[in-house]
């Protein structure tokens, strides 16, 4: 077999050519990274639940009527995806304050969000990823102010969806970090992925503050058992699913 072109290899993910100019490949690593690259480690299985979580997640939201660049998850660690030029934002969509939210405003901890909050980040990592307003937006030239409008839209449907699907596995959807591109005839679509790695998740079967993160907190803050808290994720959205 010819060996394949890797267009990109990013912290998380590797991105190849197929012979078909319309399908990509990601396939998922097991690397971790956190806090912009300064922390790096691995997570046992990671790559696979990643691949399994964010491909339930993209055929829900398809099924829904959400565009998103998935096509096909053909094996463990590869899902095959619509080419898209990514817009270098992260739309990040708060339910609840965590991370930076507090970190940047003092707000406490688990700090229930009504509406929920819809910001946008640069995807720049020697700027640090740094948050935008929608008059830097315009300024910098990343997006008008009709895609962006789209952009919050499609992420409030998006969490809107994610939230009550989550619920229904027991988990909090406390925040979540979505990319999208758009198709070579304009359309925007969700790509990149919906994982344990872009989403705090709670269990709301437990109080504990430590306890109850399954999601890449537990490597963030070396809380331990990291690899369960995913595998646990894709437990319950399987059990839910089926
Ligand atoms: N997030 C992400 N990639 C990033 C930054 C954030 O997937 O480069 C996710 C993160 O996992 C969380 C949400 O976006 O679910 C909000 O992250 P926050 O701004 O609180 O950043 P952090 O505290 O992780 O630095």
């Amino acid at each position: 077999m010819a060996e394949r072109q890797k267009l990109y290899e990013g912290k998380a993910k590797i991105l190849y050519a197929t012979e078909d100019p319309a399908v990509l490949v990601t396939y998922f690593k097991d690397d971790a990274t956190a806090f912009n690259a300064q922390k790096r480690g691995s997570i046992a299985n990671k790559g696979r639940i990643n691949n399994a979580v964010s491909t339930h997640l993209f055929k829900l939201l398809e099924a829904q009527g959400i565009p998103t660049h998935w096509i096909e998850s053909p094996n463990e660690r590869e899902m095959l995806v619509k080419p898209v030029t990514i817009v270098p934002l992260e739309v990040v969509v708060r339910n609840v304050a965590a991370g930076s939210l507090c970190r940047q405003t003092g707000l406490a901890l688990g700090t229930p969000l009504t509406p929920s909050l819809v910001e946008f980040y640069y995807k720049n990592d020697d700027l640090g990823d740094p948050l935008l307003t929608c008059d830097r937006i315009r300024a910098m030239g990343i997006a008008s102010d009709e895609t962006v409008g789209q952009l919050q839209q499609l992420a409030l449907q998006i969490n809107q969806l994610l939230t009550s699907f989550f619920n229904g596995c027991n988990i909090t959807l406390v925040d979540f970090k979505l990319e999208f591109g758009t198709l070579t005839d304009g359309t925007l679509v969700l790509a990149d992925e919906i994982s344990p790695d872009t989403c705090r998740l709670w269990n709301q079967n437990e109080t504990d503050e430590a306890r109850r993160v399954m999601d890449k907190d537990r490597f963030r803050q070396d809380l331990g058992d990291v690899e369960s808290g995913y595998q646990q994720v894709l437990d319950r959205i399987l059990a839910h699913t089926n």
